[in-house]
């Protein structure tokens, strides 16, 4: 009898354990949870959804690179100038194309590069793909950071307007021509 009752004394000790280790996995891998929650933005026509603090400014950074900073000042960053600038470039799209932004809204993701970019949307891709790109399932922008300037923005702007003013997609080929229009013209 004592054997028995010793027995199932190490089965519950066993459970219990168990029930223990598990809740040691979960409180472990809450901060991951955590850090993998975004950050949202907004500005006119654009969410900016970040994970790190510096990524708005990097953004800022990126893409004053281009012409169009000199009409605020370039330089040095603020929130202010970041919304300006991206949405001045959507707008400056819009006019080249035709359409209208007002009411338009889009979505953009922020990575770092193209590695951790891809790690989360591609990942049997192993980071060989493009700088950036639309999909338009989530009306999002997923841009590398390491790799952005104002044209690659531009150029995804090109395609999350096509789909904002057409029922049916626009076919790809006259996508990336009216891209290409757009690089040369921004
Ligand atoms: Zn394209």
């Amino acid at each position: 009898m004592r054997g028995t009752t010793n027995n199932i004394n190490v089965e519950r000790r066993t459970k219990i354990l168990i029930i223990l280790g598990i809740a040691a996995l979960i409180v472990a891998f809450q901060p991951r949870i955590a850090r993998a929650e975004w950050t949202v933005h907004h500005t006119q026509f654009v969410s900016i959804l970040y994970e790190n603090e510096g990524d708005l400014e990097t953004l800022f950074k990126r893409v004053d690179g281009s012409s169009l900073s000199r009409l605020f000042g370039g330089g040095k960053y603020s929130e202010e100038k970041l919304e300006k600038v991206v949405d001045e470039l959507l707008r400056r799209v819009g006019e080249l194309l035709g359409m209208r932004t007002k009411g338009v809204s889009v979505k953009i993701k922020l990575y770092k590069d193209k590695r951790t970019m891809g790690a989360e949307v591609f990942p049997f891709l192993k980071g060989n793909i493009a700088p950036a790109f639309y999909f338009a399932a989530q009306d999002t922008i997923y841009v590398s950071l390491d790799d952005l300037d104002a044209n690659i923005l531009a150029h995804e702007f090109t395609h999350a307007l096509l789909y904002h003013h057409f029922d049916k997609p626009v076919p790809m080929v006259t996508q990336e021509i009216l891209c290409q229009y757009i690089d040369l013209n921004i």
